[in-house]
């Protein structure tokens, strides 16, 4: 096990004031990106649970993702060691209010046995409310998308609204006289007014309704649902003795409250934070939160951290300009702790494809001109938007460099996951709706449009789930229906009641996975049905590893621990309080709130149970992709990218429609992402542009990015920008290995891995304006650019 007090000795003053700050007076932690704030967080939990005895499973860390969550896991592991470290409630706020869900469901009039319904689910709920609908929509003239409604009942759940609030508001902005209704949205367009409004709240109360049907939640009713628990039982706060929370500039209202319920109890809170690196401000979140947190917490005291650990100095200072460019934000002192560096590189390039090639083509480059020291796992390519990733995909394999998108075709939504999750989601829970309609004709079982239909309207006949009629219809207990289904759906029947049987023995996920796709032989349907169906298959292997990791360490593991501490260390850790509150108090408070179920996991916790909920709550990087990615480039979008860091990043598409998003209503929190995206790179940092893309086809012009032009066209910020790429002489790669904490490659490996290179690539001077002829690459200018792509407009 690491040791803590060398770790502490290994912070900064102001890093360890933080750490050691006493745990009774709420604090804030405001610093700039790199400055330690996730290190701080993650030593000061180690600090409470050491120095200050708190039982690790009274702390409650909530992470901005499920990675970061991960990731603070790893590091506590080897500061606490495992036990320790498991039963700490450790996670996002969804993920944290699943966990508490569970056990307490019937305290907000839940079942503990609910499925967390992803956004695909919900989405084909509302495609039939809108289909339901559709005749009173052209009515009254009303044009509602499924995406428009989801996201429309979702903003307002986010700020904790009920269906019936919904309507209230509607009814009562309707009342109002137009000119009131105008100036009360303060001229902007909000769909909860008219008829917009009230067809939305219909639809948003039968959502409700069919959800609680299904017993399902959606990620916003984890949170609501947290809410009320936390709110109208106080004695859930009990768990809890201390409140960590990072990323806070980025939570919204809901995860707010949620926040100040949990520390209701203890008022023992801590966050982190950076107001510069907001920039979920599109979905509801509340910079604002800080300032509340003062008022809640009046004694709150703040503390600053101005020494950045992680980018070289002079990257810094580029990423400073960049946001110092917002006028309206507070200046803030961050100092670089490394050397300068090479400058970071700004290049234009007449077409994305250009741009493309160059990003990997320079990859390759660094890797070799670094002697190795620089592995294909240290680059990431980020991105404003998801959908720019597949040039960049192409270009990369072109070049035969391993690649992966971070949260982007997210594992958890492939079809075939999706496929195999829904099974086990119906073998889980009979009503669940979405996933039987997924699956009832999955492989393919002859049973039409119209049958499914039949047997839904059957089903709402009977008050019954529609699994549960065709289960019905095959042991004859009601007659068929038409067109007749029994002989279709019998061995469907008979898979779901052997897997459900396999489930209720307590047969491991991963097992019952795979007896699921020999059952409806998933390999044989996807052969038969998908182009690519060995790396669909590979995806269903993975799956399988999932599962196994999750059985062998995962969610019923942690919630067992989280909430039946193991018997000795609980002792130990109520001795430790000094007498502040006894084990048995703490038991009788438990028996109170909880009756007979106060140890112990909840009987809803099944081994399939806590997988789905695992697989529903993870994102693509918590597979067993995670280890296999450390040797790939990462392809990830700057909103995704936050919290992480690499050697190398390389932003391109650096333009106007861009960087600010046209969509964008908030330039500056587009500003702030910028800013975010380079503040990842330790040690070089790349912006690119084109002079002009590709729309529905055609090419159009482009315009570097307003937030780069500034600085470019000033005589005093030019100078923070080079065109020159690194030619990684012994001194850049020495900062590089400084910086990045790697040893320096020997001199005769780097002229090795270099000329192994140049007798293998040869390469276009790269750019617009680069010269016809380099001696050194051959001819490979614009002319090569114009035969590699004929169709740009040179
Ligand atoms: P962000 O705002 O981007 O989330 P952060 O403030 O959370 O950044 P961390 O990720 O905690 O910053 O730290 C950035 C890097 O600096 C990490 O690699 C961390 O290990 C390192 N670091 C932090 N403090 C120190 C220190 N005192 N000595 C050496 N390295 C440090
Ligand atoms: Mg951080």
């Amino acid at each position: 096990m690491a040791d803590l007090d060398q770790l502490m000795g290994e912070l900064n003053p102001a890093q360890l004031k933080a750490v050691q700050h006493p745990p009774h007076i709420p604090l804030q932690i405001l610093a700039g990106p790199g400055s330690g704030k996730t290190k701080v967080l993650t030593m000061r939990i180690a600090y409470l649970t050491t120095y200050c005895h708190l039982p690790p499973w009274s702390i409650c860390a909530v992470t901005f993702t499920n990675k970061a969550a991960n990731e603070m896991r790893d590091r506590l592991f080897k500061l606490l060691g495992k036990d320790r470290t498991a039963q700490i409630k450790m996670g996002t706020f969804h993920a944290l209010c699943a966990m508490f869900l569970r056990r307490f469901a019937k305290f907000v009039g839940l079942d503990g046995n609910f499925t967390v319904c992803d956004a695909d689910e919900s989405k084909k709920i509302i495609t039939k409310l809108l289909k339901q609908y559709k005749d009173e929509l052209v009515e009254k003239n009303v044009t509602l998308t499924e995406n428009g409604a989801l996201g429309f009942i979702s903003k307002v759940k986010a700020k904790g609204w009920t269906a019936d609030d919904a309507r209230r508001h509607v009814e009562e902005t309707n009342a109002l006289p137009a000119q009131k209704r105008k100036s009360r949205n303060m001229g902007k367009f909000d769909p909860w007014e008219g008829e917009l409004g009230r067809i939305l709240a219909t639809i948003y109360k039968d959502y409700e309704k069919s959800l609680r049907e299904a017993n399902s939640l959606d990620f916003d009713d984890l949170l609501m649902f947290g809410v009320k628990l936390f709110k109208s039982h106080a004695k859930a706060s009990k768990w809890c003795r201390h409140v960590l929370v990072d990323e806070f500039q980025d939570t919204n209202t809901m995860q707010y409250e949620l926040m100040v319920y949990i520390a209701r109890a203890c008022q023992c809170v801590t966050i982190v934070g950076d107001p510069d690196q907001s920039i979920y401000g599109w979905r509801s979140a509340e910079i604002e939160n800080l300032a509340k947190m003062q008022n809640d917490f009046p004694t709150t005291q703040q503390l600053y951290l101005e020494q950045n650990y992680r980018s070289t100095g002079s990257i810094l200072a580029l990423s400073m300009a960049i946001v110092s460019q917002d006028k309206g934000r507070i200046q803030k002192t961050l100092h670089a702790s490394h050397p300068q560096g090479h400058p970071p590189v700004l290049r234009v390039f007449p077409i994305e494809h250009v741009e493309a090639a160059f990003i990997a083509a320079e990859i390759k480059r660094l890797v070799a001109y670094s002697g190795g020291m620089l592995n294909w796992g240290d680059f990431v390519v980020l991105l404003r938007f998801n959908s720019h990733s597949r040039g960049i995909e192409s270009a990369l394999q072109k070049e035969g460099i391993p690649n992966r998108v971070l949260a982007g075709h997210k594992f958890f939504e492939r079809m075939e996951v999706k496929d195999l999750l829904a099974y086990l989601q119906l073998v889980d829970n009979p009503h669940f709706v979405p996933a039987f309609l997924r699956v009832v004709n999955v492989p393919s079982r002859t049973v039409g449009e119209k049958t499914v239909s039949e047997i839904t309207t059957r089903a709402q006949q009977l008050k019954i789930s529609p699994l549960q009629v065709v289960e019905r219809i095959v042991d004859g207990k009601i007659p068929d229906i038409k067109p007749p289904v029994k002989k279709k759906l019998a061995s469907f029947v008979h898979t779901i009641r052997i897997l459900r049987k396999y489930a209720n023995d307590g047969v491991a996920p991963s097992k019952l996975i795979n007896a699921l796709v020999d059952s409806i032989h998933y390999k044989e349907h996807l052969a038969k049905t998908q182009p690519d169906a060995d790396s669909r298959w590979d995806n269903v292997q993975e799956l399988i590893n999932f599962a196994s990791e999750v059985e062998q360490s995962g969610p019923e593991e942690v919630v067992r621990r989280m909430f039946e501490a193991d018997e000795a260390l609980h002792e130990k850790d109520a001795e430790g309080t000094d007498g502040e509150e006894s084990q048995e108090e703490w038991e009788d408070d438990l028996n109170d709130f909880d009756g007979d179920q106060s140890r112990g996991i909840a009987p809803g916790d099944t081994p399939l149970r806590l997988f789905l909920q695992a697989s529903m709550l993870s994102t693509d990087t918590e597979t067993g992709e995670e280890e296999k990615s450390k040797e790939k480039v990462t392809i990830a979008t700057c909103h995704a990218a936050k919290g992480l860091e690499w050697p190398v990043v390389i932003i391109p598409a650096v333009q106007s429609g861009v960087f600010p998003s046209s969509r964008a209503e908030d330039v500056e929190e587009e500003r702030r992402l910028l800013y975010v995206a380079c503040t990842r790179a330790k040690g070089l940092l790349y912006l690119t542009h084109t002079t002009s893309r590709m729309m529905a086809g055609e090419f159009v012009p482009a315009y570097i990015s307003e937030f780069i032009s500034a600085l470019h066209h000033d005589k005093k910020t030019k100078e923070l920008f080079t065109e020159t790429l690194p030619p990684l002489p012994p001194q850049d790669r020495k900062i590089i290995a400084t910086v990045i904490g790697r040893p320096l490659p020997a001199d005769e490996e780097v002229a090795r891995r270099v000329s192994e290179y140049e007798k293998t690539s040869r390469h276009p001077a790269w750019g617009e304006h680069a010269p016809f002829l380099n001696p050194a690459m051959g001819d490979c200018g614009p002319e090569w650019q114009r035969q590699q792509f004929p169709s740009a407009p040179y």
